[in-house]
C-alpha cells in the first residue's frame, strides 16, 4: 500500500483517518519509525489522544514497531506532555503520540520522538522517516515485546507536584474540550490545592462541545464562566493538551507571547541571568522583558520541535510561542501546558496582584493579524529568499532564522512560507499605528512585487 507523501510535514504526520490514515499505513509507519530507531531491543513509549480512530490507528502502530523488534509500553489515553515525560523520566529510546492535536474530529496522526523527548521534525529525521516508509525498506527483527502501562499519569503527576509551590488556594476554571486532558488535569489541579471549576471534562472523540481548537470562539463559554465565577484565572486547552491558552480575570484570553512574559519575568527573579527562548513572531515585549530582567533572550524558528531542541541546548530555564507553547527546565525541556498552569497557579499565590492587572503591567505594541498571499508552493521558498536577498542588500538589519524578519528602530515585520500552505504570511508590529501602518504596506509591497516577478 503506498503513504501519501503529503501526510508527512513539518513537525508530525497527519492526515484524515481512513482516506489518507489506515490502520495499513498506521503499521507501515510503525515499520518506518522501528527501523529508523534502530529496531532490535529499543524501548518506546506509545500513546494516544482521545479520538475515535485513536485505538486501532495506535495497536496498529505499535504492531509495525514490535515488527521492527523495538519493546513498546502502551500508556493508552494521555496528554501528549505526559508521552513527553514518559520517555524521558524512564530513559526510553523514544516514543509516539497517536494524536492530530487541534485537528477536526475525522482527523488523526502520529507525532515522533527520539529519545529525551526530542521530536523528529522537518531536517530531524522527518525525511528519513518518510524514505524508509515510502520505499518500504524496513528492517523487521524477532517481535518485541509489549507491555501495558496505567501509570503514567500518575507518574508525571507526582513528579509535576513535587516542583510547583502553591502558597494559597485559587479559583481556575478550565474547558479540555473532552480532549485528552479531560479528567487528567482537573484531579492534577485538585491535588494540588486548587479549586477547579471543569466544564467539558469527559473524555470523547467526537468532540461535542467544540472543536480541539482553543480560540476566542471556543471558549466563550470558559470566558463567561471565568467571570461569572470570579475564577482567579482559566485555561482552554487543545485536543492533545499541549497548549494552553491563559484567560485572566477578566475574562480576557491572553496571547501567548504575553504569558511566557509573566513566566519570565516570575523565572528570572528566582535564576538570575537565565536563558528565556522565544520565537521569532513574539512581540519586542517578550526581548525588551527578558533584558530589563537581567535574562539572556535566545530568538527561535517557530515551532515546537525546534524550541524543544534549543531548550537542551543552550540550557535555558524557559521557553514559550505566541501560539501557547510553554518549555520548562524544570520538566526536562518539553512543552508541558499540565505544568504552565500549575506554575501560573503557583506565581499568582505569591502575589496580591490580579491576573489582570498583571497583565495589563505589560507593554503591548500594535500589530497586524498574519496577514496571508497566495504563492504556489513551487514558488513560495523563492520568494522569501529573493526578499531576504533584497532586504540585505538595501542595508535592513534582517534575521534569517525562519523566513526574514526585518527589524527597524521602531518596529519589525516579519514574512515567511507557511510550511503547510501554498501561502506567505506576514505579520508587523510597530510601537505606533502610524509606524505599524508604514511597515504593514511596505511588506505587503514588496511581496506581492516579488510573486509577480518570480
Ligand atoms: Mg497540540
Amino acid at each position: 500500500m503506498t503513504i501519501p507523501q503529503h501526510i508527512f510535514r513539518a513537525y508530525d504526520i497527519r492526515g484524515i483517518y481512513s482516506e489518507d490514515i489506515t490502520g495499513n499505513i498506521a503499521t507501515q509507519i510503525g515499520q518506518a519509525f522501528g527501523t529508523y530507531i534502530g529496531g532490535a531491543g529499543k524501548r518506546l513509549v506509545v500513546g494516544r489522544d482521545v479520538r475515535l480512530s485513536g485505538e486501532t490507528l495506535e495497536n496498529a502502530l505499535i504492531e509495525g514497531l514490535l515488527s521492527t523488534g523495538c519493546h513498546v509500553q502502551d500508556i493508552g489515553i494521555v496528554p501528549t506532555p505526559v508521552l513527553y515525560f514518559a520517555i524521558v523520566h524512564q530513559a526510553k529510546d523514544g516514543g509516539a503520540m497517536v494524536t492530530a492535536s487541534h485537528n477536526p474530529p475525522n482527523w488523526n496522526g502520529f507525532k515522533l520522538c527520539r529519545e529525551k523527548g526530542f521530536l523528529i521534525a522537518q531536517g530531524m529525521g522527518m525525511e528519513k522517516v518518510q524514505e524508509i516508509a515510502v520505499t518500504e525498506r524496513f528492517k523487521l527483527g524477532s517481535r518485541g515485546k509489549l507491555e501495558k502501562y496505567g501509570e503514567a499519569v500518575a507518574d508525571y503527576s507526582n513528579f509535576a507536584l513535587g516542583k510547583v509551590d502553591i502558597k494559597r488556594k485559587l479559583r481556575v476554571a478550565i474547558d479540555t474540550g473532552n480532549g485528552a486532558c479531560s479528567g487528567i488535569i482537573s484531579k492534577l489541579f485538585r491535588d494540588a490545592g486548587l479549586e477547579v471549576i471543569a466544564i467539558n471534562d469527559e473524555p470523547d472523540g467526537s468532540f461535542p462541545a467544540h472543536l480541539p481548537e482553543p480560540n476566542e470562539e471556543t471558549l466563550s463559554e470558559l470566558k463567561k464562566i471565568v467571570v461569572e465565577e470570579k475564577a482567579d484565572f482559566g485555561i482552554g486547552y487543545d485536543g492533545d493538551g499541549d497548549r494552553a491558552l491563559f484567560i485572566d480575570d477578566r475574562g480576557r484570553i491572553i496571547p501567548g507571547d504575553i504569558t511566557l512574559i509573566i513566566f519570565a519575568k516570575y523565572y528570572l527573579e528566582k535564576h538570575k541571568g537565565a536563558k528565556v527562548l522565544y520565537e521569532v513572531s513574539c512581540s519586542s515585549s517578550v526581548e525588551e522583558t527578558i533584558k530589563a530582567y537581567g535574562g539572556v533572550p535566545i530568538v527561535s524558528r517557530v515551532g515546537h520541535a525546534y524550541i524543544m531542541d534549543e531548550m537542551i541546548k543552550e540550557n535555558a530555564v524557559l521557553g514559550g510561542e505566541i501560539s501557547s507553547h510553554f518549555y520548562f527546565a524544570d520538566v526536562y525541556g518539553f512543552d508541558d501546558a499540565l505544568y504552565a498552569g500549575l506554575k501560573m497557579a503557583e506565581l499568582l499565590s505569591k502575589t496580591s496582584e490580579k491576573l489582570f492587572e498583571i497583565v495589563d503591567s505589560v507593554p503591548k505594541y500594535p500589530s497586524t493579524p498574519v496577514n496571508v498571499y497566495d504563492c504556489p508552493d513551487e514558488k513560495k521558498f523563492r520568494v522569501v529568499e529573493k526578499l531576504t536577498e533584497e532586504f540585505r542588500q538595501m542595508g535592513y538589519k534582517i534575521i534569517t532564522i525562519d523566513g526574514v524578519k526585518v527589524i527597524e528602530l521602531n518596529g519589525w515585520f516579519l514574512i515567511r512560507a507557511s510550511n503547510t500552505l501554498p501561502q506567505i504570511k506576514m505579520t508587523a508590529e510597530a510601537k505606533n499605528q502610524e509606524k505599524l501602518k508604514q511597515l504593514t504596506k511596505f511588506a505587503e509591497r514588496k511581496i506581492l512585487e516579488k510573486i509577480r516577478e518570480i
